[in-house]
């Protein structure tokens, strides 16, 4: 993430944000003090709120304690989750195959679809997301799971992921009998 102090005006510092995810840029209150609100505004033209974490006085004193303030906040958080924690949680309900290297089935037909990452779909992700199929691996027989990404990182909203989704598969999705989510 870095951080550019843009101007002071107002009473308001106003920073210019990059990579963190859709938050571009926060204005703080130059006299804001521990647990108090700041602006955050998002690439969508939407605006939100971020609880300082610093001490009392000027942001621009405090650059270490803006960042760890924006990494609090919940939108940073929710599109910093990765799809690898997705697709081990379904390993972790569905693999059975203990295999080194398991072999996946060489027939798509073989392949059944357990689970689309549509988890915080209103939140851009640092990678893309995973679909995750089951398959019979070739050596033992038992399940092993496999992942495709089917969305780049700044896919958004649960109707577009779910056509992107179905547009992977080939197929018809149906969504009342797989995993959508892990919580
Ligand atoms: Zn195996």
């Amino acid at each position: 993430m870095q951080i550019t102090h843009n101007e002071t005006a107002h009473g308001f510092c106003d920073f210019d944000i990059v990579n963190a995810g859709s938050i571009y840029r926060v204005t703080v209150s130059d006299t804001i003090k521990n647990g108090d609100m700041f602006n955050v505004f998002y690439a969508n033209g939407s605006k939100g709120a971020g609880f300082w974490k610093g001490k009392a006085g000027c942001p621009t004193d405090q650059i270490m304690a803006l960042r760890q303030s924006i990494e609090n906040c919940e939108v940073f958080k929710q599109e910093s989750i990765d799809s690898e924690n997705f697709f081990l949680a379904l390993v972790d309900h569905h693999q059975s195959c203990s295999c080194t290297i398991p072999t996946p089935a060489s027939s798509k037909q073989d392949f059944t679809l357990i689970g689309v990452d549509l988890e915080s779909a209103d939140f851009q992700r640092d990678n893309g997301r995973y679909l995750v199929y089951k398959t019979p691996c070739k050596k033992c027989n038992e399940d092993t799971i496999f992942a495709h990404a089917f969305c780049p990182s700044s896919s958004t909203g649960e109707e577009h992921l779910k056509s992107l989704a179905t547009r992977h598969h080939r197929e018809a999705i149906n969504w009342d009998s797989i995993t959508t989510s892990t919580r």
